[in-house]
């Protein structure tokens, strides 16, 4: 069969965007560049993940479909981590010549998660590799003038609150990776947090339009790292509470499963893409009925940020230990899949 060439490619990609540009995008997919109107008074945000094949994905088990999802979802996180709202997102591809065809179904993943945030696909770039398949997505964002949400804006005394439940994305690759013995139910539940995440895009408007909030973070590389970041970035350290970690029982489950810790996941476990924010003392709680109303999902407070710069957890009994930050980190760390084996 003839090689698909790289303008059919592109080509097909754009065909699948005709007709549904936002009102703000008033050139798309076809010229040297897109042309974005941002709204007044907002400042514009810019976002790039690059996800690499063997190292953040494994095509004998996701679609091509599920790592642009993934890559899409990992872009729009970081546009939620910051209070913002998404523009537009450029997808930039390299694959090995067999697997050009690949990226029409990768870009329908990009495009299907976008338009369930209001987020149009407005360009890239597409070129071959040797050997592997990289994905990059570069997103750009909109924010009030002066409002975007910092890592650095954690005070002491403020209480630590995250989104959702943790540790399902680490579950759900144990699960691809190993298929241990748990229920259809648990395995469907942690696969589809690891293959087809979903941002906080609607939580973090929320959140971010209340005043009380000092500073936001995603949970990318997992709680132990990324609340560091809050913790570096603030001058501050952390004290978690482990009983109040909210570990779905899916996700129990399947570390019981392997003979594992769940609280380890949810510590370390990586891209769950939940939001981790510090707030004043009493200024959430009268939330946490609406916030699952909204949005069918807990809101659960963890911590709290104290003065000494380390972050310690409090076990059921009431001893504590220092937490080190071990989430991913590339440079430190074997491949994604291999962090899972320890
Ligand atoms: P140039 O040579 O000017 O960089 P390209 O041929 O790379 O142009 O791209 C042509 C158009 O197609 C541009 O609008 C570009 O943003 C878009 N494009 C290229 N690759 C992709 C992709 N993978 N996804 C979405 N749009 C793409
Ligand atoms: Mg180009």
């Amino acid at each position: 069969m003839k090689p698909l060439g790289e303008f059919f490619l592109i080509e097909e990609i754009r065909r699948g965007m005709e007709g549904r540009y936002p009102s703000w995008v008033s050139c798309g997919i076809g010229d040297d560049c897109a042309v974005l109107r941002p709204g007044e008074g907002k400042e514009l945000i810019v976002t790039t993940d690059t996800m690499v094949e063997k190292i953040h994905f494994d095509l004998s088990w996701s679609s091509f479909y599920q790592v642009g999802w993934r890559a899409m979802a990992a872009s729009l996180s970081d546009i939620a981590a910051m209070g913002g709202a998404p523009l537009g997102a450029l997808l930039s591809c390299s694959l090995p010549v067999n697997q050009a065809g690949g990226v029409t179904e990768l870009a329908r993943g990009v495009r299907e998660l976008g338009d369930r945030y209001g987020c149009p696909l407005i360009g890239g770039d597409l070129t071959r590799s040797s050997q592997e398949l990289f994905v990059n997505v570069t997103l750009l964002g909109e924010v009030d003038r002066g409002k975007a949400l910092c890592r650095s804006g954690a005070r002491e005394g403020d209480e630590i609150w995250v989104t959702g439940t943790l540790g399902g994305s680490l579950a759900g690759l144990k699960v691809l990776r190993s298929s241990p013995g748990v229920s259809e139910k648990a395995a469907q539940f942690v696969v589809a947090r690891y293959l087809q995440p979903l941002p906080r895009l609607k939580e973090a408007d929320f959140l971010a339009g209340l005043s009380s909030i000092h500073s936001l973070i995603d949970l990318s590389d997992g709680l132990s790292s990324d609340l560091g970041h809050i913790c570096s970035g603030s001058g501050l350290g952390a004290m978690l509470f482990a009983e109040a970690l909210p570990i779905s029982p899916e996700v129990r489950e399947v570390a019981c499963a392997l003979g594992e810790d769940a609280l380890e996941y949810a510590l370390n476990g990586g891209e769950d893409f939940e939001l981790c924010l510090t707030a004043p003392e009493g200024a959430l709680e009268p939330l946490v009925g609406r916030f699952r109303e909204l949005f069918d999902l807990p809101l659960t407070r963890v911590g709290r940020m104290v003065v000494e710069k380390e972050i310690s957890l409090v076990a059921p009994g009431g001893e504590t230990r220092r937490l080190d930050p071990l989430g991913f980190d590339h440079f430190r760390d074997e491949v994604h899949s291999e962090k899972s084996k320890s």
